[in-house]
C-alpha cells in the first residue's frame, strides 16, 4: 500500500482534465512508468479527436494466448483553474484522500496495480499464464467512442474478460460490481415562430418561446419510470430582446433507458413531436415550427448472461473472503458501454470513495469533495484477485 499511495499521489499530482492534452499524455507515459516494472510494453494511441491526448494500451505477453483485459481512464472533469480556485488537491485526512480522480478513477488505476502486483508475488503461475491487456481512455468523461474501438481491435477469441475499473456501489456491508449501465441519447428540439414588432404587428407573430413552453411537458412526460426511462431537459433559451415576438426558442437535452428496445421507443417519440405546432399567427395562422434532432447516441449495456456469470465469480469470491458481493445497474455510462457485447464485461471493480465531480469543500460539511476510503483498497484489491483467480483456473 505504501508503494501503491505513493503512485496514486504522483498521478492526482498531474491535472488530467480531458481538454488538458499535455496533462492527459503526461499521465499517460507516468502510468506506463508505473506499470512497467511488471513487466508491460507500452502503446500510445492517439484519439481521433485531436484536441484530446493518446489513449494509452499496456501489455504484457504470457505464456499462452488467454487474455484479460483491464480497463480505465486517464481523464478528468477537473480544469486546473478549478483545483487552484477550490485548492482541491491530494489531502489525506483520516481514512480518506481527497483530490481529483483519487476515486475517478486514479483510485482504480491503483487498485489494477494493486491486484497485479500481488498476482505477481502470490499466485506466479497464473499472473505468468495470462496475457494481460491494460486500456485507458484519455477522453472518457466525454464518452470518445473511438476507446471501444482501440478496445475492441485488440480484443481476440482468447480474452476471457473485459474488467472496468470505475468505483464499487455499496448497499449496507453488501459491495456491489456494475452489471449493466444505462444507454444515452442527446438531443436538441429548435421551435422556429415568426419575429414581429411587438408593438405595431404583434397577431403577425409566432411566438417560439410559448411554443416551446407548450412543447416542454410533452417532452417531460416521456420519462416513464416503470421502464427505467427518463428524460431531462437541462436546457432552455430564446428570444432577443422585449420589443420583438421571439422568431426562435431552443430546448436541449438527454434521455436514458437500460435496453436498446427502450432507447429507441424513447428516440421514436421525440421525433413524433416534430412537426407544426399549435401557436400560430393571428393574421395568417403560420404556424411555429417544431424540428428535432439526436445529437448523440451512446447504447446501453443491458443486463446479459456473460456479464452475470462473471458478477457470480466475484460472488463467489466474497463468500471465499467472508463478504457479501452483488449486482447493481447503473444509470451513468463508462467505457463497460463501449465494448461489454465483445467480451464479457464487468465494471465497478474500483476502490470505494464518494462525491466524484465535486471540487468544492464549505466550511459548514455541507460540501464535500472527491475522496477515496484508504482502507478500502486491500479489501477490494484481494476480492478482485480471488475473483480472477477463479477465472483463470476455471
Ligand atoms: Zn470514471
Amino acid at each position: 500500500m505504501p508503494a501503491a499511495l505513493e503512485m496514486l499521489r504522483g498521478m492526482v499530482g498531474i491535472n488530467s482534465f480531458t481538454a488538458n492534452r499535455d496533462g492527459v499524455n503526461a499521465l499517460g507515459r507516468f502510468t506506463a512508468e508505473c506499470f512497467a516494472p511488471l513487466g508491460f510494453a507500452a502503446e500510445f494511441v492517439p484519439s481521433v479527436n485531436p484536441n484530446y491526448g493518446d489513449h494509452l494500451v499496456l501489455t504484457r505477453r504470457g505464456r499462452t494466448a488467454r487474455s484479460i483485459a483491464l480497463v480505465s481512464h486517464l481523464d478528468t472533469v477537473f480544469p486546473p483553474e478549478e483545483e487552484a480556485r477550490n485548492n482541491f488537491h491530494w489531502l489525506p485526512e483520516g481514512n480518506r484522500i481527497y483530490g481529483p480522480g483519487t476515486h475517478d478513477i486514479k483510485g482504480g488505476t491503483i487498485m489494477m496495480w494493486l491486484v497485479l502486483s500481488a498476482l505477481r508475488a502470490e499466485a506466479p503461475a497464473a499472473f505468468e499464464e495470462i496475457t494481460w491487456k491494460l486500456f485507458w481512455n484519455s477522453s472518457e468523461e466525454t464518452l470518445s467512442l473511438d476507446f471501444g474501438d482501440v478496445c475492441r481491435a485488440r480484443f481476440d477469441q482468447g480474452t476471457l474478460a473485459a474488467l472496468v475499473f470505475e468505483s464499487e456501489g455499496r448497499l449496507g456491508e453488501e459491495r456491489l460490481m456494475v452489471a449493466a449501465r444505462k444507454g444515452r441519447g442527446t438531443w436538441r428540439v429548435t421551435v422556429t415562430g415568426r419575429g414581429a414588432h411587438a408593438g405595431s404587428k404583434h397577431r403577425h407573430g409566432a411566438n417560439a418561446l410559448v411554443q416551446l413552453a407548450q412543447t416542454i411537458p410533452r417532452i417531460a412526460a416521456l420519462t416513464d419510470y416503470s421502464r427505467d426511462l427518463t428524460f431531462n431537459v437541462a436546457t432552455v433559451a430564446g428570444g432577443t430582446v422585449l420589443n420583438r415576438v421571439p422568431h426562435e426558442a431552443v430546448a436541449e437535452g438527454e434521455f436514458r433507458a437500460f435496453t436498446p428496445e427502450a432507447c429507441a421507443a424513447a428516440k421514436t417519440a421525440l421525433l413524433a413531436l416534430a412537426g407544426p405546432g399549435e401557436v400560430r399567427s393571428i393574421a395568417d395562422r403560420f404556424a411555429c415550427n417544431v424540428a428535432v434532432e439526436i445529437l448523440t447516441e451512446s447504447r446501453p449495456w443491458p443486463r446479459n448472461a456473460a456479464t452475470d456469470r462473471l458478477a457470480g465469480l466475484w460472488r463467489e469470491a466474497g463468500a471465499e473472503l467472508g463478504f457479501p458481493v452483488g449486482g447493481e445497474a447503473r444509470g451513468g455510462l463508462s467505457d463497460g458501454n463501449l465494448i461489454w457485447d465483445a467480451v464479457p464485461t464487468l465494471d465497478g471493480l474500483g476502490p470505494w470513495g464518494d462525491n466524484d465531480h465535486c471540487s468544492e469543500r464549505s466550511a459548514d460539511g455541507v460540501k464535500v469533495p472527491e475522496y477515496v476510503e484508504v482502507t478500502s483498497f486491500v479489501p477490494k484489491a484481494a476480492l478482485n484477485m480471488a475473483a480472477l483467480l477463479r477465472m483463470i483456473h476455471g
